[in-house]
């Protein structure tokens, strides 16, 4: 028999587990959603029930086949062009966000994109461009997002949490790359702005997360996967034997969106294959 002091300790302070439709009532926003990793968490962010965003910078045509993927679960989604770099684009598309759907319960904020160039011959532009979509891009969104958390608080019927934000990193905020070094400085960047505002932001109820892909098969590394050679190549970085599919990133970001995770707070959630394992020493150093 237990006491009742043991029977109080015992009791769950954890949100209840499995419901079908884990993000049902919450309303996302998905940058750079038309394309690749984000197109697939926007899609998933819909069948798991939420109201979705899709941003996209360009490419309209492939930004409304995303809204008309997520409507056929039942959900509600629009398109929303802004680059998440200007300050004045992400404004107007929170703006529009909390006029159409009340408010924001999930940022992902997942827009990125590389200008690869040796050191030595990198221009100013490409270092400030890869800076400025892939870092700034998620501190404007982030700020946005968390200022209507703040405003909104926590509504328990809803989600344990009064927002989450999940920042799409890189293995490469571990694994220095060179010939990328402003995409690696942006990711290593991403990991203590994550970190920082995960411990700033818990006390409020907000999660703060982030995922760290490996190599997944989209439109943003193709040559490193789209001939035999440059496959077999790439599977030596990859312990697992296989590249990875935006779907293996999408399950991540609707477990990490949803009270599935609700103790999971200013992690990097490494969904690589192994990449990061250093496969390099499995039969060798
Ligand atoms: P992708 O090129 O298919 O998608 C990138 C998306 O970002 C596109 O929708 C693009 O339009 C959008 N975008 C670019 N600039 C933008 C801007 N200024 N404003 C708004 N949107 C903008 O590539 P992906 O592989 O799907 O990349 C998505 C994210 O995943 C990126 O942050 C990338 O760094 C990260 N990532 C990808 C891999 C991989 O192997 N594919 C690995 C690690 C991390």
């Amino acid at each position: 028999m237990t006491s009742p002091t043991e029977q109080s300790t015992a009791v769950s302070t954890a949100p209840p587990i499995a419901v079908p439709k884990l993000l049902y009532g919450q309303k996302a926003l998905v940058t750079g959603a038309n394309s690749g990793i984000g197109k697939g968490v926007a899609i998933a962010l819909g069948q798991a029930g939420a109201d979705v965003v899709v941003n996209y910078v360009d490419g309209e045509d492939a930004a409304n086949a995303v809204v008309e993927e997520i409507k056929k679960s039942g959900a509600l989604a629009y398109a929303q062009q802004a680059d998440v770099s200007s300050e004045d684009q992400v404004a107007a598309m929170f703006t529009r966000m909390v006029k159409e759907f009340g408010t924001i319960d999930i940022l992902v904020s997942n827009a990125g994109l590389q200008r690869d160039s040796a050191i030595h011959e990198m221009t100013l532009e490409e270092w400030n461009k890869v800076l400025s979509v892939n870092l700034t891009g998620q501190f404007l969104c982030a700020r946005a997002a968390v200022g209507e958390f703040l405003r909104r608080g926590v509504v328990p019927s809803i989600s344990s949490a009064a927002g989450k934000i999940i920042c799409m990193s890189s293995v490469h905020q571990e694994i220095p790359w060179g010939g990328h070094a402003n995409y690696a400085t942006s990711k290593g960047g991403i990991k203590l702005m994550m970190e920082s505002m995960a411990q700033e932001l818990a006390p409020k109820r907000i999660r703060v997360n982030a995922i760290a892909p490996g190599a997944i098969r989209t439109p943003i590394n193709t040559t490193a996967w789209d001939t035999k050679e440059a496959y077999d190549a790439l599977m030596t970085l990859v312990p697992y034997g296989r590249i990875g599919e935006p779907e293996d990133i999408a399950r991540a970001a609707v477990w990490l969106a949803s009270d599935q995770s609700d103790y999971v707070v200013g992690t990097t959630l490494f969904v690589d294959g192994g990449m990061t394992l250093y496969p390099g020493f499995a039969t060798g150093g």
